[in-house]
């Protein structure tokens, strides 16, 4: 009948009185952000310490149906489920290069034995050694591994919740193919069960290029729970299907034009005693920060390298980062800049400037600017490209801002914001490579696997949900994803025929596998009401004293304001047709 659900446990546990749900009314005050108010208000999770917590029933139940939607989703696009250990050994991780550097993310510690061990952020290690071990003909191919299991990653700052935790439940798959052909199929493959996914979760989402460093090859999207709440920030084209997280959204080189030698003024000293900031330099020289290049020295992999940009725009430095090839790079400590241009920092400038220079597109497009002269409280104004200074070379460096048209089509762009949920990444041979992960081909020579990684957030998924769904009464669940998909509240619980009608119908319901929960505590009708509300029950059906004496109940959905009454014999065809629906309107 209806779509995914948890198998239904029939007998006492679905009645409350029986159950755990401990609910409590009060804004938590250490919750920054409404999912994680209401998972803790509505029961669901309990802290223990800083970025950990226990999952409580109704919290675990949600999670085992976000979990149960992914599992279909992955073993009907082929991929196989497996469960690798939380505990992996130094030597992988240094195998792959990572030991040194994934940083302190990664849970280390010593067995007994002294062994290096650290429990894992992700499997990638684990899984390349299991199939080096394992698969050694193109014949086995393509593959792809996947588990939901615990993750630990020591964030520096866990917050919201379950959403950016330490512990947490990941579903973590590894694509294995014989060649870069396969492996777009395999992503794809994924890309399109995780589109499947989170529509089947009731999610508003957009998939969006993300950035994927610069192993050559290889290419990323994330999957965004739009809300405003999220931390990551998106633009999507308004005309095409463009859209890209912040980090990653590319800017579009302007139209190469001829230089306008012509309007060159000659170059001028302007005395600016303690002008360090843009807008003291705007201020100052009461121009726009448009007219002014900043120079800004980065330190790419312990090499200093000047990078231009126009004043009113911001370097990116993921772009910066890819287009060095770097694996480090970082802003230069101001007795660097010193070191390099002879002048504090506030008024470095490329003219005279040994290191390599770099700059951002839109340097290209300017005349007669201003800039640091290197030297303490001196700028130049009418600086010219090619007249002053040379660049070494032009690339996109900056962060896409408003007014910035799509790279794809030049429409209009749109920002926002959205919550990471999952993430899809071609990661071509890197790890293969540096592990000696190998099949034979057809000529029997040895060939690197080609890999994709595919991760989805599980319990961030649940409070993503949250964040869309919610009203001031609490969390309004997708169907799909939802503790319960109806609760049944008997008002009069000391009333014998209110007991033996609810138990009926509940029974009734049980019986056509629907979820529900019946509220057969001896409380006040308010009490009912406002727990249903805030757990975020999609249907409700309750059984008053007024609308009994007419033999009707009342059936609410709890993303509608309004009831309606249906007689009692006929509530649990009208349950199902409800549930049906409702489970209809998120296919
Ligand atoms: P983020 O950028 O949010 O730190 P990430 O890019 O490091 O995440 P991935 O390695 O892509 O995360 O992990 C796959 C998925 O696991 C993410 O899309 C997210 O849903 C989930 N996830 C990652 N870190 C956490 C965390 N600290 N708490 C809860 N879920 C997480
Ligand atoms: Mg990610």
């Amino acid at each position: 009948m209806v779509k995914v659900r948890c198998p239904v446990i029939a007998g006492e546990i679905m009645r409350y009185s029986k159950y755990f749900i401990p609910t409590y009314k009060e804004i938590p005050s250490d919750a920054e952000v409404i999912s994680h108010q209401l998972m803790l208000r509505a029961g669901m999770i309990r802290k223990l310490t800083s970025g950990i917590y226990t999952f409580l029933p109704a919290g675990l139940k949600t999670v085992r149906k976000v979990e149960n939607i992914v599992r279909e989703e992955m073993n009907r696009s082929g991929a196989i489920e497996v469960l690798m250990p939380a505990v992996q050994p130094a030597e992988l991780w240094q195998e792959s290069g990572r030991w040194d550097f994934y940083g302190k993310e990664l849970l280390r510690f010593k067995d007994r034995h002294n062994h290096d061990c650290c429990i894992g952020p992700t499997h990638e290690e684990v899984i390349t050694d299991l199939v080096r071990k394992e698969i050694r003909s193109y014949r086995q191919l393509p593959v792809n591994f996947y588990q939901i299991q615990t993750k630990f990653r020591d964030e520096i700052r866990p917050r919201f919740g379950v959403m950016r935790c330490k512990e947490f439940i990941m579903k973590d798959a590894y694509s294995f193919d014989a060649d870069e052909a396969g492996a777009d199929k395999s992503y794809q493959i994924m890309h399109d069960a995780y589109m499947r996914i989170f529509q089947r979760c009731g999610l508003r989402f957009r998939p969006v290029e993300a950035d994927s460093g610069s192993i050559g090859g290889s290419y990323s999207h994330e999957f965004m729970v739009l809300a405003d709440t999220g931390e990551d920030e998106i633009i999507s084209c308004m005309k095409c299907n463009y859209a890209a997280n912040l980090e990653k959204a590319e800017v579009k080189a302007p139209a190469e034009t001829e230089t306008a030698k012509a309007s060159w003024e000659p170059l001028q000293d302007v005395e600016t005693p303690n002008v360090h900031t843009i807008d003291e330099l705007t201020a100052f020289l009461s121009t726009g920060p448009n007219h002014i290049l900043k120079t800004l020295v980065f330190v790419a992999d312990g090499n200093p390298v000047a990078v231009l940009i126009r004043g009113d725009h911001q370097v990116n430095e993921v772009k910066l980062k890819n287009f060095l090839r770097a694996d480090t790079i970082e802003l230069a400590s101001p007795g660097l800049v010193a070191e390099l241009t002879g002048a504090p920092m506030g008024f470095a400038g490329p003219l005279g400037l040994k290191s390599k220079i770099i700059a951002d597109h839109a340097v290209r497009g300017m005349v007669n600017f201003i800039t640091g002269a290197n030297k303490e409280d001196l700028h130049f104004r009418n600086v010219n490209l090619e007249r002053d200074f040379k660049v070494n070379e032009f690339a996109d460096l900056r962060v896409i801002m408003r007014g910035d048209r799509c790279p794809r089509c030049g429409g209009e762009i749109n920002f926002g914001r959205g919550i990471e949920v999952g993430h899809v990444f071609k990661l071509g041979t890197k790890y293969s490579k540096a592990m000696h992960a190998v099949s034979l081909d057809d000529r029997g020579e040895e060939q690197p696997f080609f890999m994709g990684c595919y991760g989805i957030g599980i319990a961030r998924t649940v409070a993503a949900a949250i964040e869309q769904n919610h009203d001031r009464d609490g969390i309004i669940f997708p169907i799909s994803i939802a503790p319960f998909e109806v609760a049944l509240l008997p008002l009069q619980m000391h009333e014998k025929n209110v007991v033996e009608i609810s138990d009926g119908i509940y029974n009734a319901c049980l019986a056509d596998g629907i979820d529900i929960l019946l509220d057969d505590r001896d409380v006040r009708p308010g009490v009912k009401f406002k727990d249903a509300d805030l757990i975020g029950i999609p249907v409700r059906v309750t059984l008053g004293e007024r609308t009994l004496k007419q033999g009707m109940a009342e059936l609410k959905l709890r993303s509608e304001p309004k009831e309606v009454l249906i007689p009692l014999a006929d509530v649990p065809g009208a349950v199902r047709a409800k549930v049906k629906e409702l489970y209809d309107q998120i296919k």
